[in-house]
């Protein structure tokens, strides 16, 4: 039987440009892990293709995919649903591949729980690093546009703990080099390695 694939999850707070990187990273060619299409209640934008961008379904539909436990994780962001959807997962981790999921946080922490071994990566916004030199006085921004970002940093912090992996967001090609060195690292972690060497083991 194939060794089990590895569960990539990307996420990260609204707006950091999660889709952008997911986009760019599967446009150098040079990834080996397949990429799991959401399903989402959304209705498609300009250009996107159902079955390729996400699978586009009715709210029905998808409260159906939740009851019948077909979904790994799911949520509501803005109004709509989105989530993945399980039987891709497993059957493509059962196959030794490894699964790249693109999520927001509140999804991403029910994979946390659902699947430990998973490798989180949180992207951040460049400006959580600028916030530093602007609190120590270098800044021009008001009292209350500061204290608005530090709130909204706190937050971006505090949910970064829960992640493996915090990757800047500061140029795409870079946060992309980043998640890449990341990868190339967890797929030599000994205890994703061990398995190999144990069936080799046993096979003496
Ligand atoms: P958009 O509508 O811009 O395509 O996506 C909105 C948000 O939903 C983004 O933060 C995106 O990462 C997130 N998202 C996309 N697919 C999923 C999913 O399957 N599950 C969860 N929890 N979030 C998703």
């Amino acid at each position: 039987m194939a060794k089990r694939g590895m569960l990539i999850v990307l996420s990260g707070p609204s707006g950091v440009g999660k889709g952008t990187v997911r986009k760019a990273l599967f446009e150098t060619g040079a990834t080996d892990f397949s990429y799991s299409i959401s399903m989402t209640t959304r209705k498609p934008r300009e250009g996107e293709v159902n079955g390729v961008d996400y699978y586009f379904v009715s709210k029905e539909e998808f409260e159906e995919n939740i009851r019948t436990g077909q979904m790994l994780e799911y949520a509501k962001y803005v109004d709509n649903y989105y989530g993945t959807p399980l039987k891709y997962v497993n059957e493509t981790l059962d196959q030794g591949k490894d699964v790249f999921l693109e999520i927001e946080v509140n999804g991403a922490m029910q994979v946390r729980a659902n699947c430990p071994d998973a490798v989180f990566v949180f992207l951040t916004p460049p400006d959580l690093m600028e916030l530093k030199h602007r609190l120590i006085g270098r800044g021009t921004d008001a009292m209350d546009v500061i204290n608005k970002r530090i709130k909204k940093a706190v937050g971006e912090i505090q949910m970064m703990r829960n992640y493996d992996y915090a990757v800047v967001n500061d140029e795409v090609n870079k946060a992309v080099d980043r998640i890449q060195m990341i990868i190339r690292s967890e797929r030599l972690r000994v205890t994703r390695v061990m398995p190999d060497y144990e069936q080799m083991i046993g096979d003496e």
